[in-house]
């Protein structure tokens, strides 16, 4: 039985068992004999410094697709995430439809009474509300803590108004507090839309031959989604790209493809499975195109896929000639730089892969998870005699200060919500997800390389910042062993 004919979809730590979220040591250190890496599935922390909530990343998809209402059903700060992410929904809107559209979300805003009372009344006259108001194609209906801890029943709710109204009900369950893994987002997304945007599979199933599914994370602009047509194109297919920012009524087409390709595997293979089961559609979920030896295997998977090899090699071997030409200018520069790298699980590594190609050396990571997804880009670092600092952590800014004050990198690479650690100690930074910028394909390692030669010729802000704020952490914990409060529970 498929995850997808369950009502709920299961947790990530559940589906995967060797998901983990606290290890501090060396990339190397975490292998052990026979496997890529083996790090303790139940490791914890005696002290946490703040995580993710599902809500924050599952946020950033639904709110990107056009003519949806997110409906959060919750207490009245769940969701609010979404403030801080509507820039990213404009521009997005912006770069696609000349248009700037903003977040369209609401709030049960559940209270003492209705804990008491059940909210279920409330969330049925909310969506009617909704419909009346606004009438989107389609209207997200999300479970926060809250209606997850008094047992509101959100799917029955839905099949009880849907009869009323023309909008899609989507229920989403993503309740914090019952996963501490933020990849749970991405299967719970996969999930909603798989459930209820897709068509009843039939017998003979349509197929588009030259349409490939390109997978989109929320940390993929526009620009990235450009290069990566810009590729497929050359070779003589269509891009289907999906889920963030596409069109409700678009889905169904994903179920047509001739194939299905990851840009990010943790991201995307719950509902790659689902679509080869039901649709047939053949996947390949193994590189994520950052780097520029990664965009040559990610499009030689492809080409192979449809007969299409050579093509796709003379095509990156023509790429990769004229961006070594362009990158010349920046090498020197770069030269032996160390830097350290803070991003979800599969990007910090592969824009490790991409930052070794241009000549830095990288001095340590923070991935936010991991996962067996994880083991190819691990393998990849190894292979060229790397090793370095690894942390695995849901954020934890006390440990990342601890180490970023021995390591003492020349450059630090985070989200733009989680650089300030690295520039109050005066370690220059460069924003890791910035969907106004490229970072995918070849492109994206030029425009990367572009940004990162400015930020070093110029370090007067962070030279700054260091020298005047400081981080508030006491002197004991510097002492200390930056992984000092992991536990390791099997
Ligand atoms: S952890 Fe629970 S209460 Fe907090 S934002 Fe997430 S869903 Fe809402």
């Amino acid at each position: 039985m498929s995850y997808l004919d369950q009502r709920v979809p299961p947790k990530r730590e559940d589906r995967h068992a060797d998901t983990c979220l606290a290890y501090g040591g060396t990339i190397c250190g975490a292998q052990k004999p026979g496997r890529v890496c083996a790090l303790t599935a139940g490791a914890d922390r005696a002290f946490t410094q703040g995580s993710i909530c599902p809500l924050l990343p599952a946020m950033g998809i639904m709110s990107s697709l056009p003519d949806t209402v997110v409906l959060m059903h919750g207490a009245v700060g769940c969701g609010s995430c979404a403030h801080g992410n509507n820039g990213n929904v404009r521009a997005g809107h912006a770069a696609r439809s000349g248009q700037p559209v903003d977040a369209l979300w609401l709030s049960t805003a559940l209270n003492e009474i209705d804990v008491v009372s059940g909210g279920d009344e409330k969330l049925a006259r909310a969506i009617e509300e909704i419909e009346a108001a606004h009438h989107p194609k389609a209207i997200f209906v999300v479970s926060g803590c809250l209606p997850g801890i008094i047992g509101d029943d959100l799917d029955a709710v839905a099949a009880r108004v849907q009869p009323k109204i023309a909008a899609k009900i989507l229920p989403v369950h993503c309740e914090g507090f019952k996963s501490r893994f933020m990849a749970t987002a991405y299967d719970v997304i996969y999930h909603a839309l798989g459930r209820n945007l897709l068509p009843a599979p039939t017998k003979k199933q349509p197929r588009e031959k030259t349409t490939i599914n390109i997978m989109t994370v929320g940390s993929m602009g526009r620009v990235d989604e450009l290069e990566l047509e810009r590729l497929v194109k050359e070779l003589g297919l269509k891009a289907n790209f999906f889920p963030v920012f596409s069109d409700p009524d678009s889905l169904p087409r994903a179920a047509r493809a001739a194939l299905s390709v990851s840009t990010c595997p943790t991201h995307d293979d719950y509902f790659l499975i689902h679509l080869k089961e039901k649709y047939g559609v053949p996947y390949i979920i193994r590189h994520m195109p950052i780097g520029i030896a990664n965009t040559s295997r990610w499009l030689s998977d492809i080409g192979q896929h449809f007969g299409l090899g050579p093509q796709a090699a003379a095509l990156a071997q023509a790429e990769e000639k004229e961006l070594e030409k362009a990158l010349d200018d920046f090498r020197p520069l770069f030269q032996g730089k160390r830097v350290f790298l803070s991003a979800g699980e599969y990007r910090s590594l592969a824009t490790a892969s991409l930052l070794r190609e241009l000549g830095f050396e990288i001095a340590g990571i923070r991935s936010f998870h991991y996962d067996e997804f994880a083991d190819v880009e691990i393998e990849k670092l190894r292979r060229e005699g790397q090793d370095f600092s690894w942390s695995v952590a849901n954020v934890q800014p006390f440990e990342e200060a601890n180490l970023l004050k021995r390591i003492k990198p020349d450059l630090f690479l985070g989200h733009w919500h989680g650089n300030n650690n690295a520039a109050r100690l005066g370690i220059p930074t460069q924003v890791i997800y910035n969907t106004g910028f490229g970072y995918i394909g070849y492109r994206g390692a030029y425009d990367l390389a572009r940004r990162l030669d400015r930020k070093l010729k110029n370090t007067a802000f962070t030279d700054r910042l260091g020298r005047y704020a400081g981080l508030p952490y006491q002197k004991s914990w510097y002492r200390r062993e930056p992984f000092s409060l992991i536990r390791s529970r099997a």
